[in-house]
């Protein structure tokens, strides 16, 4: 199953961007509700490796679900 980031939970740093191995993680348009950059994931070419997850410094910031109710732009 796909990841998702839970884009009001992301605080942009893009750890997870860089340590994608298929580039499936791209910049959200605008802020989120905290006020940051936020990015999300292609559903489409996610290959559940979870390399995002086991690199983000944001606590809930990526789960290993897929779940666009809680994806910006998903
Ligand atoms: S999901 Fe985590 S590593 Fe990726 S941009 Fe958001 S805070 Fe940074
Ligand atoms: S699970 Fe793997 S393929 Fe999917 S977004 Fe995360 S790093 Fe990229």
């Amino acid at each position: 199953m796909p990841h998702t980031i839970v884009s009001n939970i992301c605080e942009g740093i893009a750890d997870c961007q860089d340590a994608c191995p298929v580039g499936c993680i791209h910049k959200g348009e605008g802020m989120n509700k905290k006020g940051t950059d936020y990015y999300f994931i292609n559903y489409t070419t996610c290959i559940d490796c979870g390399i995002c997850l086991k690199v983000c410094p944001v606590e809930g910031a990526i789960i290993s679900e897929e779940r666009p109710d809680l994806q910006i732009n998903s």
